[in-house]
């Protein structure tokens, strides 16, 4: 979908077999460690939208992101929503959170997923001004409602196809101390069925490319 020159990105092709998984909200001290160990057994990359300042609190971790290959993406500085934070605001914390993560990852950042999915008329005049494309989902795990790894699991394979676009969370953006081992079961689960599905797991960059 393209609105006023602006990408905005809910799935990838539906006819490639693959679909990309995506973590928001990290680096988390103990949850990345755990999300990392699984892609790495299935040899399998994935799109990890962090916030800044979570960057800055585990550089080593999101240091590890970038090395092992996987594409860290901008969830602004702070976890703002576009809807309430002014346009002058809300462009130093995309452009600060762009600033951690080329600094980390030696490459360039082209994609933003906006806090809660919300999107303004400011939003996409910065994204068009920093040609920053918006990536959303077409698959959200729910896994911030507190629900058990199974419920997680059953949800998502019912409902995976190719090209879609699965949402999980690394950690909640304040409460570090929330529990997210559901994420991590239910991870470990999926990833199972997508490789039994013939499906193939890609960053969300390989879809943009693709489109
Ligand atoms: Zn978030």
């Amino acid at each position: 979908m393209n609105i006023f020159n602006c990408k905005i990105l809910f799935n990838g092709p539906r006819n490639s077999n693959k679909i990309a998984i995506t973590f928001d909200d990290g680096p988390h001290r103990k949850f990345t460690p755990m999300i990392l160990d699984l892609l790495a057994e299935k040899q399998t990359h994935a799109t990890f939208f962090a916030t800044g300042k979570s960057i800055v609190n585990n550089k080593e971790l999101a240091e590890e992101i970038a090395s092992r290959g996987h594409l860290l993406g901008n969830h602004t500085y702070n976890h703002v929503s576009a809807l309430s934070t002014n346009r002058e605001r809300l462009r130093d914390e995309i452009v600060r959170t762009r600033e951690v993560i080329e600094d980390i990852s030696g490459k360039p950042n082209h994609y933003l997923r906006p806090p809660y999915g919300h999107i303004s008329p400011a939003l996409l005049s910065i994204c068009r001004e920093m040609e920053l494309s918006l990536v959303l989902w077409s698959l959200n795990s729910k896994d911030h409602h507190g629900k058990p790894a199974p419920w997680i699991v059953n949800r998502i394979k019912k409902r995976i196809k190719s090209g879609a676009v699965l949402l999980f969370h690394e950690g909640h953006f304040s409460d570090r101390t929330r529990d997210y081992s559901p994420t991590i079961t239910a991870l470990a689960e999926v990833l199972e069925d997508i490789m039994l599905k013939g499906l193939t797991p890609v960053t969300i960059a390989e879809f943009f490319e693709a489109l």
